[in-house]
């Protein structure tokens, strides 16, 4: 029988593959690219898209496609035949190094927040080799980058490989303060844990809310929800069961090391977590991930749901972002060293992400902004709003030491001196995982856990390597210029504690006095919205510091700002749409002909014998008549909000008005709905009910 181990990548064109098909010169000049980033010869491209054809045919494949994550957060791609018509009447397949490294798909209609004039409709493509190729159904697929004519970047992979490229430079020239010359390259590595509800394709089918918006818009609480904690790391059942493996081995044919999966806390909610790899390569593979969990989900009659909260009062789904920044020798960064002079540089760079993190907190909140993760941060299920760091107790200890030039107590009271020799030794804390925390250190990685579970991973990491390169690269001008390198380190690392401490929070983070304390007290930002998030990517601070590192453009970072927000706007208009229509045309007439079927009920009593009691039925009609006009008016409310739109003069007022006015409504209309739904018999009811939904796969 096959094994893991033979199919594992055996649909990616990898090292193993390159090294098996490509000639030793060919080879070596593209492995340079790949760990050098040096730039790439025609010649070479040619030499690896034979061999990449040979290989693709061999695997069945017809196409090719180049394959890119425009900004509207899923992929993308436009399929060309390898088939080119030969002189006898034939075809031969052909592929070459120009269609290898560059592509023009026909792109105009792509979001570009302004930055592609209509009269230059066309972005191109450009192969990023540091990505593996894969082949998908018969399609080669070759992981490329998306920009503009004019060298704007239109996708996710441009600025993560520059802020990648931020990193390394920075984290480069701090290594070499510490005297090691021999690394070459440092470089981010992410593990994302993918959350996601399965439900059964019938039953997502009778809920158009699903179906357009991907959430459920309606619904009252079922008896039963989450309250037994019963399903959280429970028995998978037997469908469940079988999902899960067929995904397995899709996704390792794909090469991606899916690793970890069990369920959640909510009833149907489930969690896959890969192992960690290079931060741009994660990405790919966590998009693809998400694409193919969606696909494998309808072969087994299942619907996978990536929205952040598809149900109300059920918990919503996330994606925790476990980062860390190693060197090309293996060596984690992140990680407490085993000497005291390891231990400084481990501090410096724990103090780089600290500050990184207090400074540009706000770009850490708006690079999980959408309106389906509005719902969850702050929801007492997921992080709130506010970021902080968490550092556990012993670590803090050690800079509270450090800070106050205190004995510190974990080891023989020496002082926090941080000259090399005089720096403790430390154990690194594993043991307390807190969850309720934005962003928790967990022994050699932090961990970003406010990211939406349908979030490209992308955003979050671009501002997170570009922020700890602006730590970094403050830390190396100043250390590069000191007279004496230690007390230079020793007062930095100081000054970073002093400067930064108030982000640091080992608390809980649900609990609604934190946000007291780290807003009224502590000055954290708060951003509860995306509306009122992203204007804030436009402050002098944040466009200074993206643009120095070379990471984004100006324009860039406007049009990421509009298209952000115009993604918000529109998704909340077609909920709110979907919403009206829901209620007009299917809830409001159910209910109403429920009240019908009582009155005729109660009049044919009456009729009968005009004592007969009619309790029941009057007050209900009673009720549920006043619940439908409250459902019609409702409607009507949300439409008139909708209508206001109009008046908003640019998309950040549009945006605002969204968030004051079309929400409210839709909230209010929601209320009545899930009333009438629990009052109204099952069987006049248009949809499933959130226990239907819930427990529908066995
Ligand atoms: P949790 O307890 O948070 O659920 P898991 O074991 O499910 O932890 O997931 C941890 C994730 O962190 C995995 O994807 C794992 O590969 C990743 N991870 C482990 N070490 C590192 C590291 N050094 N850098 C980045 N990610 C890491
Ligand atoms: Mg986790």
């Amino acid at each position: 029988m096959e094994t893991v181990k033979d199919y594992f990548g055996s649909l990616v064109f990898d090292d193993r593959v390159m090294k098996a098909t490509l000639s030793d010169q060919v080879y070596a000049s593209l492995k340079k690219t790949i760990d050098q980033g040096t730039e790439l010869d025609i010649s070479v491209a040619h030499g690896v898209a034979m061999a990449m054809r040979e290989w693709a045919l061999s695997k069945g494949a017809t196409h090719f496609t180049h394959w890119f994550q425009p900004l509207t957060g899923i992929t993308a791609e436009k399929h060309d035949s390898f088939i080119t018509p030969s002189p006898d009447g034939g075809v031969i397949m052909d592929f070459s190094g120009k269609e290898l490294i560059k592509g023009e798909p026909d792109a105009s209609s792509f979001p570009s927040g302004g930055l592609r004039a209509t009269f230059e409709a066309r972005g191109y493509t450009a192969w990023d080799p540091t990505s593996y190729a894969f082949i998908k159904g018969r399609t080669l697929c070759i992981p490329t980058a998306f920009c503009s004519y004019g060298g704007h970047a239109l996708d996710k992979k441009t600025p993560l490989l520059r802020s990648m490229e931020a990193l390394n430079k920075q984290a480069l020239r701090i290594l070499r303060l510490f005297g090691n010359d021999t690394v070459k390259r440092v470089t981010s590595s992410v593990g994302p844990e993918q959350e996601y509800f399965l439900i059964t394709k019938e039953m997502y089918e009778r809920r158009p809310d699903l179906r357009f918006t991907g959430r459920t818009l309606f619904g009252a609480k079922p008896p039963k929800g989450q309250e037994m904690d019963d399903h959280y790391f429970g028995v998978i059942k037997p469908r469940v069961a079988a999902y899960m493996e067929e995904l397995n081995d899709e996704l390792w044919k794909l090469g991606i090391l899916a690793k970890t999966e069990h369920n959640e806390v909510a009833p149907a909610q489930h969690e896959l977590a890969p192992i960690h790899t290079t931060t741009n390569i994660a990405t790919d593979h966590n998009q693809l991930t998400m694409e193919i969990m969606q696909k494998v989900a309808a072969k087994h009659g299942l619907v996978c749901l990536l929205h952040e909260k598809p149900f109300a009062g059920v918990n919503g789904s996330g994606k925790h972002n476990n980062w860390s920044i190693a060197t090309d020798s293996g060596q984690n960064l992140l990680s407490p060293g085993a000497t005291p002079y390891e231990n400084a540089q481990f501090l410096l760079f724990l103090c780089a992400v600290i500050k990184a993190v207090d400074d540009y907190q706000d770009l850490l909140r708006i690079s999980v902004a959408t309106a389906g993760n509005d719902h969850r941060l702050g929801a007492n299920e997921a992080p709130p709003a506010v970021v902080s760091l968490f550092l556990g107790d012993e670590l803090s200890a050690v800079l509270e030491a450090i800070e106050n030039d205190t004995p510190y107590e974990g080891t023989k009271k020496t002082q926090m001196k941080l000259g090399a020799d005089v720096l403790p030794k430390f154990n690194r804390d594993t043991t307390d995982r807190n969850r309720t925390s934005p962003f928790a250190f967990t022994g050699n990685k932090f961990e970003f856990r406010m990211l939406g579970s349908s979030n490209s991973i992308a955003c979050a990491n671009i501002m997170l390597n570009t922020a700890v390169a602006e730590s970094l690269k403050i830390y190396a001008d100043r250390l590069e210029g000191a007279e004496d390198f230690e007390t230079a380190l020793h007062e930095m690392i100081r000054k970073t504690i002093k400067d930064h401490k108030r982000i640091i929070f080992n608390g809980n983070g649900y609990e609604e006095n934190w946000i007291r304390e780290a807003t009224e007290k502590r000055g954290l930002l708060n951003y509860r919205t995306t509306a009122d998030a992203v204007p804030h990517i436009l402050d002098k601070k944040n466009v200074d510091m993206l643009t120095s590192h070379g990471v984004f453009t100006e324009a860039e970072i406007r049009s990421r700002y509009e298209i952000t927000l115009e993604n918000y706007c529109k998704t909340i208009i077609i909920e709110a749409n979907t919403m009206v229509d829901m209620a007009k045309t299917q809830i409001a007439p159910a209910v109403s002909a429920y009240a019908s079927e009582l009155a005729r009920t109660s009049a044919a009593k009456k009729a009968l014998d005009s004592a007969l009691p009619c309790g029941y039925e009057t007050d209900l009609v009673r009720k549920l008549s006043a619940l439908t006009d409250r459902i019609y008016d409702g409607a009507v409310a949300v439409e008139n909000s909708l209508l206001s739109l109009a008046a908003a003069e640019d998309i950040g007022g549009e945006a605002a008005l969204i968030r004051d006015k079309v929400l409210a409504g839709m909230g209010e209309l929601r209320v009545a709905c899930d009333e009438a739904e629990t009052l109204t018999a099952k069987r006049y009811w248009p949809y499933p009910s959130y226990g239907d939904l819930l427990f529908s796969v066995q």
